[in-house]
């Protein structure tokens, strides 16, 4: 072989091999359709379940994944999950860190409506009293005294709430933690008299852990959840709220809330 046909030989290969890799590159082998859908970064605090946990594997896994999932679906985009704690969830999309919220949050909130924008609401809540299974001394939020300590998420209407009756000396103390399951602990062990939760949450505690802690009182003021993107972000609210529908219209809400509620 003479030497002007190695060089065409060897050129042509390399040519090859640097399109094989371009055509390659950055797919995960779906299709080019697949490949120009945008992926959206949404996050969540995820020690509240059936909202929003996670699997034995580590997976951000719930109702609200499976549900933006389902609309992602429907809309023609992808969803990557990140776990955060649950204050540091409305900062991360006012400062476009993160596109949405999906975290089982209220949005009838004012204070969080100035901050973000919320989709069109998708399951009603409130604030319940959670007490140790053995207490028969608190029946309600009114069986609170100045001698208790009481739970609450750092961030949440429950917080507030607990803050509430700190502040105006019904209990001792409002113990604002981290997360959700650590509030639940210290109701279990004794350090904390009660913790102010979301219904949904309490019940489903209830139901999986059986018999640790219940429900005292009436519930209090309703609340319903809505993801929540930046201020503005009007393109990525209207895919939200039109896949939500569809969900809704086609049964797939329904049949998520039989997985994961009943
Ligand atoms: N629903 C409550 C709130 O919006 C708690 C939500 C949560 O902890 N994920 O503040």
């Amino acid at each position: 072989m003479n030497k002007l046909l190695k060089k065409v030989l060897v050129l042509t290969l390399m040519v090859a091999m640097v399109l094989t890799v371009a055509a390659c590159g950055g797919d995960d082998g779906g299709s080019d359709v697949d490949a120009e859908a945008p992926t959206y970064k949404a996050v969540t605090e995820a020690t509240f379940p059936p909202f929003d946990t996670v699997d034995e594997d580590g997976n951000i896994i719930g109702f609200d994944m499976d549900l933006m999932n389902a609309i992602a679906e429907d809309q023609g985009f992808k969803v990557e999950y990140v776990d955060m704690e649950f204050d540091s969830l409305i900062p991360a999309v006012e400062n476009g860190d993160a596109d949405m919220i999906t975290a089982g949050m209220n949005a009838m909130d004012p204070a969080r409506q100035a901050k973000v924008d919320f989709s069109t609401t998708y399951y009603d809540s409130a604030l319940v009293v959670v007490v140790s299974a053995e207490n028969d001394t608190i029946t309600g939020i009114d069986d609170l005294t100045s001698d208790m300590k009481v739970t609450a998420q750092i961030g949440t209407t429950g917080a507030d709430k607990t803050e509430e009756i700190a502040g105006n000396g019904q209990i001792a103390e409002a113990v604002i933690l981290n997360q959700y399951s650590d509030c639940i602990m210290q109701v279990i062990n004794g350090d904390a008299a009660a913790c102010i939760v979301d219904k949904p949450v309490a019940e489903a505690y209830i139901k999986n852990q059986g018999g640790k802690i219940k429900i005292v009182g009436d519930e209090m003021g309703a609340e319903s959840y809505g993801f929540a993107v930046q201020k503005g972000n009007t393109e990525l609210l209207d895919k939200i709220n039109a896949g939500l529908q569809n969900m809704i219209d086609n049964g797939t809400y329904d049949e998520l809330v039989e997985k994961w509620f009943n």
